[in-house]
Parts: structure tokens; sequence; C-alpha cells
């Protein structure tokens, strides 16, 4: 394994009732990358984020994740979980607790951290996003821009490796994307690691140092973004580029 690689995915298949949806899809995932992934509705993109960390199991396929096979039975997947935190295009926070309470429920049970270090520590990311004077209120009293920032620190508080967005800002009025967009664009200066599947292509041209290109389940391109976008190779990457652009 090399020394700065997180993740590698080597032929990883799925099928969902005799039709596959992910064919044969490797990719390595180094500390610090932050990759894009790109395609059309019912690619493959969120069942691909979902195998990672088995909230989807693969047919086959191997997913080395800090040098563990995580696909392998006998593993116990919940403490390679959270070391992924996952942030979804629905905000997902409990609408029945704070925003705080929403960010300390998982360090305190999962990581047994005290209550008082758990709300400091998610305070000061609270803080970060701009958003430590709502700790207090209910999800239901949020924007969704704010609601999502929240989810984003809710990932932060169990400290991951690795983030997994999935079009984090597709449910977002239009005005509140770029705040989103401005988390997560830090998180990456932050050398977070991060996987995006996102149609925001401005964030992948400017954000990503690289982007994928996945069509009916297989990865059909990959390159730097500048060339990605300027220089598609593959036809389906060009035609599907002349749309969104
Ligand atoms: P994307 O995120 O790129 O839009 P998805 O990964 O959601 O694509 O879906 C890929 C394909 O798998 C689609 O044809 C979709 O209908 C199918 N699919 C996804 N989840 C399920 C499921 N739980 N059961 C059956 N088919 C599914
Ligand atoms: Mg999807």
């Amino acid at each position: 394994m090399a020394g700065d690689r997180l993740i590698e995915v080597k032929n990883l298949c799925k099928e969902f009732h005799g039709k596959q949806v992910l064919k044969n899809i490797s990719l390595d995932i180094n500390k610090g990358d932050v990759v894009c992934l790109i395609g059309p509705s019912g690619s493959g993109k969120s069942t691909f984020l979902r195998c990672l960390n088995r909230m989807e199991e693969a047919n086959s396929g191997e997913i080395l994740f800090e040098g563990t096979d995580i696909c392998k039975k006998d593993v116990d997947i919940d403490v390679h979980r959270r070391k992924m935190g996952m942030v979804f295009q629905q905000f997902n926070l409990f609408p029945h607790m704070t925003v705080l309470e929403n960010l300390v429920l998982a360090p305190m049970k999962l990581q047994k951290i005290s209550a008082d270090e758990a709300e400091k520590y998610a305070m000061s990311l609270l803080e970060k996003v701009g958003l430590d004077d709502r700790a207090n209120e209910y999800p239901s009293k949020l924007s969704g821009g704010q609601q999502q920032r929240v989810a984003i620190v809710r990932a932060l508080c169990m400290k991951p490796d690795v983030m997994l967005f999935d079009e984090p800002t597709s449910a977002l009025d239009p005005e509140m994307v770029g705040e989103v967009l401005s988390v997560m664009k830090d998180l990456a200066k932050q050398k977070m690691t991060m996987v995006v599947v996102t149609h925001e292509m401005g964030f992948a041209r400017e954000v990503a140092n690289r982007v994928v290109f996945l069509d009916s389940g297989e990865f059909v391109e990959e390159n730097v973004p500048y060339e990605f976008f300027t220089n598609p190779k593959n036809d389906r990457l060009r035609t599907f580029l002349s749309k969104v652009l």
C-alpha cells in the first residue's frame, strides 16, 4: 500500500435485481484528494458512494480502506464507517434535537467522549461555519443551507479520515448553494480527503484535484479538472459536458 493511499477500490461490481449498476469499478483515493464524481442521473454515483462505507453491499470486488478490505464479511464495519463522514442531499438532522444535541450524539455514544469535550469541539466547528449562535435552535428553525452546514459539521465531529458527499447542494434553493460549497472548499483547503458527487461543475473545476465521469455504471474517464473539462477524450463525456456546461 502506498504511504498516502487511503482507499483502494478494485473491480467493484454491484447489481440490483440482475441489473448491473456498477461494472468493474476501480479507483484509488489518496490522502488529501478531492475527487469529484460526475455523471448522468442513474449512472451509479450514489450506489458507488454507498458501497464505499457498505451502506450498500457490493456483489464482488474489494475496497481497501486504510489497508483493510472492508468488504470481507468478518470485518467490523462500524469501526471503519465512523472514520467516513457522509453528507446527503437531504440533511437528515434529528428534528427533535437541537443543533448541538445533533452534533454531540455520535461522539458521545460511539466514541465515549464526555459531554463537555464533545460540546466544546462541536462549538468550535460551528463557529468555523458561522453557526455557533444557532447551537440551541431546532433544525426546523434553520434554512436549508444552514441545516446542510450543520450536517457537515455533524460528520466532522467524528473526526473522519474521509468525507463522502452525495449531491450536498442539490436540494437547496439556489441562493444557499454558495454557503455550503464554501464550507466544502474550506475543508479541501485543510486537506480533508473528500469524495464528492456533484452537478456543480464550477466546484469540480476549482476545488477537485481529480474528476471522474461515471456513465451507465462504468468509470469512463478520469483526469485533472482542467484537462477533464477542456479536453474530454471520450465521446460520452463530450456529449455530457455539452449538455451541462
Ligand atoms: P445516480 O446516483 O448516479 O443517479 P444511483 O446509484 O442512484 O444513480 O442508481 C443507479 C442505478 O441503480 C439506477 O438505475 C437505479 O434505479 C438503480 N438503483 C439504485 N438503488 C437501487 C435499489 N435500492 N434497488 C434497485 N435499484 C436501485
Ligand atoms: Mg444519486
